[in-house]
């Protein structure tokens, strides 16, 4: 079968590797039908993430079991499900409290021992738990696959920052950081009933699809600029803020910027985050910092149900979509900022 594999910085390659098989009774054989490079797959390609030549790559992706284990009880072929980006077994103490990325028989797609999302086939090790089914009536809507899609990372991390920053009705919010996540951070807080949701980004496509988001207003100040604007437009800060970079300038303005009493849910896969912990300020004003790896597989059927129910849309992250012969150009146009994220369509 083809598939992405990583050969160096700024180097991914569509080649041929082993046919995805199960090995395990518990493991299910999905064929791909689509993919997506992701901004975190950005810190490996760019050489700031440990990841060795010859690994697989790409840990959002859905399509049809093609083959099922034999201790697999709850999917058959021909079902259409997605995965969330880090499979689990549904049964230890930590994917019983909803965090299934601490899962203790867990793991995540592609590196070395995995088959990654970004090839024509996965090996789905713990499927029954993992793997989300779709209904049957979806196979063909390619609207609603598209809309789907980010459910298996950017729409579920985005409800993981608007819950772990409390957003509630009537809430104001901030959200920093304008890829993906972030655009989905607005969706989810709105979603949750916000009153005003204060974008923190500067790239005007990207500024488009928050207002079809739902964002209010948008600031393009960045540092200790945005913070004043912040704390001068909402007298005081907002009450949830969402990080959803990961680095040293967008942690200090959130922590810079929220409310007294207020949280921050922090997203961003961290890279120099923890440089800008306001921690003084955050002490004597009382703000919390919750978050972390989303356990996306907690809200999948929640958030699907919205979908379903044509309530919740986060499909207008895609600009543009890529055959899986060209995932390396996929990934050259999101490493370039010419696209907010890429979806691969197989
Ligand atoms: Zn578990």
């Amino acid at each position: 079968m083809k598939a992405t594999v990583f050969h160096g910085k700024g180097d991914v390659r569509v080649e041929n590797v082993p046919d995805a098989a199960v090995v395990r009774p518990s493991d299910a054989v999905v064929r791909v039908t689509h993919a997506c490079v992701c901004g975190s797959d950005l810190w490996f390609y760019r050489g700031d993430a440990p990841w060795e030549p010859g690994w697989r790559t790409g840990h959002e992706f859905m399509g049809v079991i093609e083959e099922a284990g034999a201790g697999v009880r709850t999917l058959k072929k021909g079902d259409h499900v997605f995965a969330p980006f880090a499979y689990s077994d549904g049964t230890c103490e930590f994917c019983r409290k909803g965090l299934q990325t601490s899962c203790l028989g867990g793991g995540y797609w592609g590196g070395a021992d995995n088959d990654g999302g970004q090839g024509e086939a996965v090996r789905a090790p713990l499927a029954d738990a993992t793997l989300v089914k779709l209904p049957a009536e979806v196979a063909n809507d390619e609207k609603l696959l598209r809309a789907i899609l980010p459910l298996t990372d950017v729409m579920g991390t985005g409800h993981h920052a608007a819950l772990c920053a409390g957003v509630k009705p009537g809430a104001t919010v901030a959200v920093v950081g304008d890829g993906a996540v972030g655009l989905c951070g607005v969706l989810a807080a709105r979603r949750l009933g916000a009153a005003r949701i204060i974008l923190f980004g500067r790239h005007p496509d990207r500024i488009a699809v928050a207002a079809e988001f739902g964002a209010t207003e948008v600031v393009q100040e960045r540092g200790t600029d945005a913070v004043a604007r912040a704390l001068d437009m909402t007298a005081g800060g907002p009450d949830a803020v969402l990080e959803c970079v990961g680095n040293e300038g967008s942690m200090a303005m959130a922590t810079g910027m929220c409310r007294p009493g207020g949280a921050v849910g922090y997203v961003g896969v961290p890279y120099g985050a923890q440089q800008g912990l306001d921690l003084r300020r955050m002490f004597g004003e009382n703000i919390a910092l919750r978050g972390g790896v989303a356990p996306v597989r907690a809200y999948a059927e929640e958030l699907l149900a919205d979908v379903l129910a044509g309530k919740l849309d986060p499909s207008p992250v895609f600009d543009l979509t890529v055959g899986l012969d060209d995932v390396p150009r996929g990934y050259a146009a999101m490493d370039a900022r010419e696209a907010i994220k890429v979806m691969v369509k197989l």
